[in-house]
C-alpha cells in the first residue's frame, strides 16, 4: 500500500510528511466524499484508515465536507437569493 511506503519514507528516511503523505491523504479525503454518497455513516471509517490518524482524519474531513454540501443543497437560506449570507452556513 502506498501509504505504508510513505510512512517508511517519513519515519525511516526523514522525508517531509506532507510531501510523502499528501497523495494518500487526498485519496482518503476523496474516499470520504464517495463513502458519504454511498450511504456510509461517519463511524464507518474504512478499516485500513482506523490506525492511521492522518488518513482517518482526512476521510472524516471528506465525509464532513460532503455532509455540509448536501445540507447546503437542501438549505432554504442557501438557496434563497435574497439571503446574501446563510444564517446557518455563512
Ligand atoms: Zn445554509
Amino acid at each position: 500500500m502506498r501509504y505504508a511506503k510513505a510512512r517508511i519514507a517519513v519515519n525511516v528516511l526523514g522525508a517531509d510528511p506532507m510531501d510523502e503523505l499528501w497523495d494518500s491523504v487526498m485519496e482518503a479525503e476523496t474516499l470520504g466524499h464517495h463513502d458519504y454518497q454511498a450511504g456510509l455513516g461517519r463511524d464507518d471509517v474504512p478499516a485500513m484508515f482506523k490506525d492511521e490518524r492522518e488518513l482517518r482524519e482526512a476521510w472524516e474531513g471528506g465525509w464532513d465536507e460532503q455532509d455540509q454540501m448536501e445540507r447546503i443543497k437542501e438549505c432554504p437560506y442557501c438557496n434563497d437569493p435574497s439571503f446574501v449570507f446563510c444564517p446557518v452556513h455563512g
